[in-house]
Order: structure tokens, then sequence, then C-alpha cells
């Protein structure tokens, strides 16, 4: 059976040859709901992977596949399946929101526009249902103005409108970036909640290991557009085997969510050249880690690192990044 997504060796270059992401493969089954976060610093690719996830860019290399069609020439219905199917969730949720509308506004339209309830007793009824299935009380919240509630409860309608549609995936880009600290538990519990509860897959897209490790159940680590280290979460960070992840790991307490990752050095190489990316700042570099760039080596059946470090271990098979990630 086709999966529900599937990156096939993907790349994306952007005008003025800015190699953002680079030959990426990953496969979403809707029968097997997985909750992945996908960690990087800024530039590292992340938010274009789940802009090409969403179909909102184009590949420049490779295609992004929705039940089997290239997502590129879906039209119509199909089109209108895949838009209810795979969900987003942003970082700053007070854009979406139009300040002269009451909240509502955001939540009657896709019941309008997809047609999901056959009366407005009915749409209301769902609207309801998915905004307590988020911990927030329609009471407080139905009649409000964008500015009469908090970043944290314009974000948790965010997610209960993108529940309406009753997706398979939902792809949150940095969703609790731009919330208070204390906020961020409650955003991140209800996606975990809803992953569990109504097996929906999440992608959650971030720069911040700490919530990464707390929420999901692999990891996709993106260091300047190629995946640096890949598998369970709980592997990943309690035993990783990129030197670039160690050196992260090895800089952020993971019990704080404050904490930005390391800064990034300017980079002697560019992503789309020879050679390992990370060999400017590797401690552990050798002379061919220049030449050559690594594959991706499956260390154990849920973890696989690309690095020379690990080349005796059998190099992944071309698109079975998904498998590693249980
Ligand atoms: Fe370091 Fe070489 Fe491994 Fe790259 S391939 S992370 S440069 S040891």
């Amino acid at each position: 059976m086709s999966a529900l997504i599937e990156l096939r060796t993907v790349g994306k270059t952007f005008s003025g040859g800015k190699v953002a992401l680079e030959d990426v493969s990953l496969a979403l089954q809707e029968d097997q709901p997985r909750f992945i976060a996908v960690v990087g610093e800024s530039g590292s690719g992340k938010t274009t992977l789940a802009r090409l996830l969403l179909g909102m860019i184009e590949p420049t290399t490779g295609t992004v596949r929705y039940r089997g069609e290239d997502l590129a020439g879906l039209s119509g219905a199909r089109r209108n399946a895949f838009r209810r199917e795979v969900q987003a969730v942003f970082q700053d949720p007070y854009e979406v929101y139009n300040p002269f509308y009451r909240v509502d506004h955001v939540l009657t339209t896709p019941v309008r526009k997809f047609r999901l309830a056959a009366t407005r007793t009915e749409g209301r009824g769902l609207i309801e249902a998915a905004l307590r299935s988020v911990g927030l009380r329609p009471e407080e919240i139905l009649g409000r103005y964008p500015h009469q509630l908090s970043g944290g409860q314009r974000q948790r309608i965010m997610v209960a409108r993108a529940l309406l549609l009753r997706p398979r995936l939902i792809v949150a880009d940095e969703p609790v970036s731009m919330v208070d600290a204390s906020l961020r538990a409650t955003i991140l519990s209800s996606l975990r909640r809803l992953h569990e509860e109504m097996r929906i897959s999440i992608l959650y897209i971030t720069h911040d290991l700490a919530t990464a490790y707390q929420v999901a159940d692999s990891i996709i680590v993106l260091y300047r557009a190629a995946v640096a280290e890949a598998g369970h979460v709980e592997r990943v960070v309690k035993a990783p085997l990129h030197p670039y992840t160690q050196l992260l790991i090895g800089s952020i307490p993971l019990v704080s969510t404050e904490r930005s990752w390391v800064e990034d050095k300017p980079a002697a190489g560019r992503p789309g050249g020879a050679g390992c990316h990370f060999a400017d700042r590797c401690p552990s570099a050798m002379d061919h880690c220049l030449s050559a760039a690594p594959s991706l080596f499956q260390v154990a059946p849920d973890h696989a690192a690309a690095c020379f470090l690990r080349a005796d271990a059998p190099a992944l098979a071309e698109g079975a990044l998904s498998s590693v990630l249980g």
C-alpha cells in the first residue's frame, strides 16, 4: 500500500544556489502513526522539509508523494483530500488570525470550506469537541477576538483547527517557540495525546532538542541540509553517534527548555560540496572526510549516523530512513 506521504530522494536548492535540503527520503504510513522530531539549527533545512511535506514548495530533485501520487500533480478532489489529511501548525499563531474577526472565524471557515457538517449546530458541535480535545473550554474561547486570548490559547486553537479536518499527519513547525515556557508542555502534551488517542502522525520541527526528547518517539537530526543522525529518541540522545549530535547533547541540559542550540560557525565548505558538512567543526575529522560525504550507517536497527567513524556498520539502503525511526 502507498505511504500516506513520502519523500523520495528529495533535495531543494533555492535561487542563488543555496542548498536547503539534500537527498532526504522518508515515508510515513497511515497505519503506523509516528511522533517524529526533526531537530536542527537555523539553516539546517528543517523548515524546508516541513514546507516540502506540506506542498508549499516543490523539490528541485526527487518527488514528494501523497498516497502514491506526485504532490505537484495533484488537483481537484485529490488536492482537497491532501489538504485535509496533512495539516500544519506554525510558529506564530497570531499571523493566522485576522484581528477584526472573532477567533470563531478560523474554526468555522474549514467547517464550511470542507463541508464538514450538514447544519450550523453540527458544525458548532465539531468545533466545541475539537477545542475540548486540546484542553480548551469552548465557552471561554468562542466569541473572543485574537488579542483577548493568550499566545498559548491561540496556538491551541490552531491545533484544534487542524484537528477539525481529522488529519492523518500534523506538521508542527516550531509550534511552541513563541509561547511562554509554562505553556509549552501543555501544547506539546496536546499533540502527544492526539497522536496516541487519534493515531495521528506528528512531525515536530524544532530547534529545541530538550522538548524533542520529551515528546517524540524518534528523531532526525539535520545539519546543513542533510541528515546527520536518526533513530529512536532515547538512543540518539543518550548515546549519540555523530560528533555533531554529541556536541549538541553535551551543550544542552535536557532539563531545560530555555537554551538554544550552540551557535553555528561560518562554514568552510557548503552543503552540496564534496565532503562531510561537519568537517570544518569536527574534532574527529580525517583526511577523507573532506573529499567524500559519508552515507548514513545503520549501527543498530533503530539508529543510524552519517559519519565515517561508523563505517564498520552497513550503509542504510536508499529510502530506508523510516526503518530506523521505529
Ligand atoms: Fe567528523 Fe568525518 Fe564523521 Fe564528518 S564524517 S562527522 S568530519 S568524523
